[in-house]
C-alpha cells in the first residue's frame, strides 16, 4: 500500500519536482500545524480540520526521507538560507502547543529521528490563556447533549457534533469568547481548570522536550494576540515577554518567533521589524511559499497543513512551491 501511494504521488508530481529542482536550485519548505490525533480519534473530532491525522504525518515523514529532503530546525534552515548549501530541506513547526504535542507528535519525530520546532504561546503552560475552542470541542465529543444558552443541543452523530462545533465556535469567536465559554461551562457542569490541563502542554513537558536536541523551542506570544492589531508597545511586550518567559522557565535562549494567525492582515512590515528589534533571529508567517537563498528572515512563509490534507500529492504541491504561487496569483495571502 505504501509503495502504491508513493508511486501515485511520484507519478503525479515527480516530473514537475525534477524540473523545479533544475529551475530553482536548492529550496526550503516550512510547514506548520497545530494538533495531531491518532486516526480513530481524528475521525470523531468535532474540529478535526485543526488536527493532522498522525498516520498521515508518519507517511509524509517517510516519503520525505525517500525523496532526500532533509528535515531541519529553523536555525539550520536559516543557516542554509544564507549559505546556499546544496540539498532541499523542510522544517516542521507546531504552533500554540497543546498536550498532544508532547504525547502524540514528539514521539513520532523521535521515531523518525528528525527535528521539530515548537512555537509556544506561553499563556498555555502558564494557564492564563483560555482554551475555549478545545474545551468546547471536548464537551461536544464526550457528551450526548449540551446546553447552549436556552437551547439543548443533541449530539447523536459525528456530523451533529461537527455541525454544533462550527455553529457554536463561530457564534463565540471574538472578544467575548471567554465569557461565552465560562457561561457554557457553568451551564454544563464543566470544570474549566481541569479541561485546560487536559489539553494544555505543561512546563514540565516543555522542559523535557527542551533538553532533547531534536526539539527547538520558539516563541508565539503570551496571549496569542494578532500582532498587527496592537500598538507598538503592546506588540513589543507580546514578543519580548513570551521570549523571556520561555527563557525563565526552560533556561534556553529563544531565537525564533512565529506570528499568531500569520496572514498578511495579521502581521506586516512594522511587525517584522519589531521581531528583529526584540532580538529574534527569525519570524515566521503562514503565507504560503518556499524559501531560497537570501530570503528575508523576518517574514518567512510557512505552509499550513490541516486535517483535510491527507495526500502526498497535495504535499508535493507545497514542496514545489505551486501553492505559494497560486495563493499570490489569487491574492490569498
Ligand atoms: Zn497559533
Amino acid at each position: 500500500m505504501k509503495v502504491l501511494l508513493f508511486a501515485t504521488a511520484s507519478a503525479l508530481a515527480l516530473p514537475f519536482a525534477k524540473a523545479t529542482d533544475r529551475a530553482l536550485g536548492p529550496r526550503g519548505c516550512l510547514f506548520t500545524f497545530h494538533r495531531a490525533a491518532p486516526s480513530a480519534l481524528w475521525e470523531e473530532l468535532p474540529n478535526r480540520n485543526f488536527y493532522i491525522d498522525v498516520a498521515f504525518l508518519d507517511k509524509f515523514l517517510t516519503y520525505l526521507a525517500a525523496q532526500s529532503w532533509d528535515v531541519v530546525t529553523m536555525s539550520e534552515a536559516q543557516r542554509r538560507m544564507s549559505s546556499g548549501d546544496r540539498g532541499n530541506y523542510v522544517n516542521f513547526s507546531i504552533d500554540d502547543c497543546y498536550r498532544d504535542t508532547f504525547e502524540v507528535v514528539a514521539p513520532l519525530f523521535r521515531k523518525h529521528q528528525v527535528p521539530l520546532t515548537l512555537f509556544v504561546t506561553t499563556g498555555i503552560p502558564d494557564g492564563t490563556l483560555s482554551l475555549w475552542s478545545s474545551g468546547l470541542e471536548d464537551a461536544l465529543l464526550n457528551r450526548d447533549l449540551v446546553r447552549v444558552g436556552d437551547e439543548t443541543v443533541v449530539l447523536d452523530s459525528g456530523e451533529a457534533r461537527r455541525a454544533a462545533y462550527r455553529r457554536i465556535a463561530a457564534s463565540w469567536d471574538g472578544l467575548e469568547a471567554d465569557k461565552h465559554y465560562a457561561a457554557f461551562c457553568a451551564a454544563n457542569g464543566i470544570d474549566i481548570e481541569a479541561v485546560h490541563w487536559k489539553h494544555a502542554i505543561s512546563w514540565e513537558m516543555l522542559a523535557e522536550l527542551a533538553h532533547d536536541p531534536l526539539f527547538e523551542i520558539g516563541a508565539h506570544t503570551v496571549t496569542h494576540a494578532r500582532i498587527s492589531s496592537l500598538d507598538p508597545e503592546a506588540a513589543m511586550a507580546e514578543l519580548e515577554q513570551s521570549r523571556s518567559r520561555l527563557n525563565e522557565r526552560l533556561g534556553i535562549r529563544v531565537e525564533h518567533f512565529a506570528f499568531p494567525y500569520g496572514r498578511a492582515v495579521d502581521c506586516g512590515p512594522r511587525d517584522f521589524e519589531l521581531a528583529q528589534r526584540a532580538g529574534f533571529r527569525s519570524a515566521a508567517t503562514t503565507r504560503k511559499g518556499l524559501v531560497r537563498r537570501g530570503r528575508d528572515a523576518f517574514s518567512l512563509p510557512r505552509n499550513t497543513i490541516n486535517g483535510g490534507h491527507r495526500s502526498l500529492a497535495a504535499m508535493e504541491m507545497h514542496l514545489m512551491g505551486f501553492t505559494g504561487t497560486a495563493a499570490r496569483v489569487l491574492g490569498r495571502v
